[in-house]
């Protein structure tokens, strides 16, 4: 079996009206890019009949092949799986909705041969997500770009291209709190973005609701800094200083006009609020140690339930 030149990785989760339609639009898109190539794509534990689906469409054409995780183990992982998978000499990430136009690949490829490893699809606008959702995304990477360790390009998610080298790279992290943007950003290579236009989803609904989101945004920013751990330091320190000041002023008062005791409200308010900062600062903590526990059970990032297509008999993986 020969390397092919690109290995598109392809997450899917309840997918199964958009895979044929992304099929047929993914290889004359690939070969009009002049590019050998195979597709994986990585049934991360749907439970509509995307894997069936799936079947029939690698029994059509012998370069796409498919792995099915036992259940679902989240879009992070299944791209890291996909990575684990890919034998090209460069690896394409893209949705299976048909939000990441399969021509720009096109334009990745050129840029590959100009030398870059690390090509990104940077989105014009972001028109196809709700208000509500566009608000909070701007927002969280306002706060990862002044307290992250690595500056993320903006408008740059997982529709990219990715050389071997930067690829390796990747595999070397085996964390299980995976913030892939995060990732692609700490590798570094020589990286340049391709603006696109992203499309509406095909057909069915974005699977992240408004908690997942949330969830993904602590991973990235609990991954890619740590100033939730480090801010405490400093409200210690101002609250602190804050106590002292208050000390100086009831000391100055008792000497001025005598003891003066009513004191209560001030007190109950006091012992409320700094109990409420240290309980706030202990769940921090406990985020973090959770985050540790995680990674130290060392379990596998996933677990495959069945191959399709490809080349099963031979890799006896
Ligand atoms: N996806 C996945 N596992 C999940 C959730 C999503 O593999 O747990 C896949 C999904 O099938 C799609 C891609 O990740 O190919 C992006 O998901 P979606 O379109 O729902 O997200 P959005 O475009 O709204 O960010
Ligand atoms: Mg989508």
């Amino acid at each position: 079996m020969e390397t092919p030149d690109i290995s598109v990785v392809i997450p899917v989760f309840n997918e199964r009206a958009n895979l044929r339609p992304l099929g047929q639009r993914l290889v004359p898109a690939l070969e009009g890019a002049g590019v050998t190539f195979e597709a994986i794509f990585i049934d991360d534990g749907s439970h509509d009949d995307s894997l069936d689906e799936l079947r029939a469409v690698c029994a059509e054409e012998p370069r796409f092949r498919a792995l099915s995780f036992s259940r679902n183990f989240g879009k992070e992982v299944a791209i890291a799986a996909g990575l684990d998978e890919a034998r090209g000499r460069a690896v394409v990430i893209m949705d299976a909705d048909l939000q990441h136009p399969p021509e720009v690949v096109a334009q990745f490829v050129e840029k590959w041969r100009e030398g870059y490893k690390n090509i990104y699809g940077q989105r014009t606008d972001r028109a196809t997500d709700p208000k509500m959702r566009t608000f909070f995304t701007e927002l969280f990477y306002s706060l990862l770009e002044k307290f992250g360790d690595v500056p993320l390009p903006p408008g740059a998610g997982d529709f990219r291209l990715l050389d071997r080298q930067a690829v390796d790279a990747l595999l070397s992290m085996r964390e299980r709190a995976r913030f892939n943007k995060g990732l692609y950003a700490w590798i570094g290579f020589k990286s340049i973005g391709v603006p696109f236009e992203v499309d509406a989803r095909a057909s069915g609904e974005s699977k992240f609701n408004f908690t997942r989101l949330v969830r993904f945004a602590l991973d990235g920013l609990m991954s890619f800094s740590s100033i939730p751990l480090k801010v405490w330091t400093y409200v210690g320190l101002a609250i602190s200083i804050f106590a002292l000041g208050m000390a100086g002023y009831y000391w100055a008062r008792t000497m001025l006009f005598g003891v003066d005791t009513p004191g209560f409200p001030t007190l109950v308010v006091s012992i409320a609020f700094f109990s409420g900062v240290q309980l706030i600062s202990l769940g921090v903590l406990g985020e973090y140690i959770a985050r540790i526990f995680n990674e130290v059970k060392g379990r596998p990032l996933y677990l495959v339930a069945e191959r399709v297509g490809g080349e099963k008999a031979k890799k006896a993986r």
